[in-house]
């Protein structure tokens, strides 16, 4: 499963590879994890399916938007307007490993999105992380976690963090 994470840092990163750092440097994200990925634009609703940069062209029909193939009479292949993996339009959508970094995934807190809530958030300082879920694992069952409900600024400001700046975080486990 993929999951949804929002690092807090009271410091903006340098540069990506800062930001790269600091997840790294947190662990129990997961044996994977990515900044953006599948949350890529969370912050301010950036579309990465809306830039060209994230396309390629189609290797199964080569980009002509027409497949070579024999079952052109057949419902399923008609629906696919000529390739099944383009369905037509000679482009296919990078996966999300691949889509360009988007530099709105490290942003102000204040800039991020009211109604933003997620998975798991991070409070990072120095080398103290503390972890929220929206639900926790007993050992032999999921329960309501301290996310629960709850936006990702709420829960901050509950914590009495109303600076500072997010990190946007895919992570597998
Ligand atoms: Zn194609």
């Amino acid at each position: 499963m993929h999951f949804h994470a929002e690092i807090w840092v009271k410091n903006k990163p340098k540069s990506l590879q800062e930001a790269q750092g600091i997840v790294k440097s947190i662990g129990h994200l997961g044996d994977w994890n990515q900044i953006g990925g599948r949350w890529m634009g969370e912050h301010d609703n950036y579309k990465p399916e809306n830039n060209p940069a994230n396309y390629e062209v189609c290797n199964i029909c080569k980009g002509t938007g027409t497949r070579d193939w024999d079952k052109t009479d057949d419902q399923w292949a008609k629906d696919c307007h000529g390739c099944n993996s383009c369905h037509g339009t000679g482009v296919s959508q990078k996966w999300p490993t691949e889509w360009k970094p988007y530099e709105g995934d490290i942003l102000e807190l204040s800039k991020v999105r009211d109604n933003l809530s997620c998975y798991t958030v991070v409070i990072h300082k120095g080398r103290l992380n503390s972890f929220f879920h929206s639900e926790d694992w007993t050992g032999s069952a999921f329960v309501k976690g301290a996310m629960e409900g709850k936006t990702v600024k709420e829960f901050l400001k509950s914590k009495g963090i109303t600076d500072g700046y997010l990190i946007t975080v895919d992570y597998h486990e």
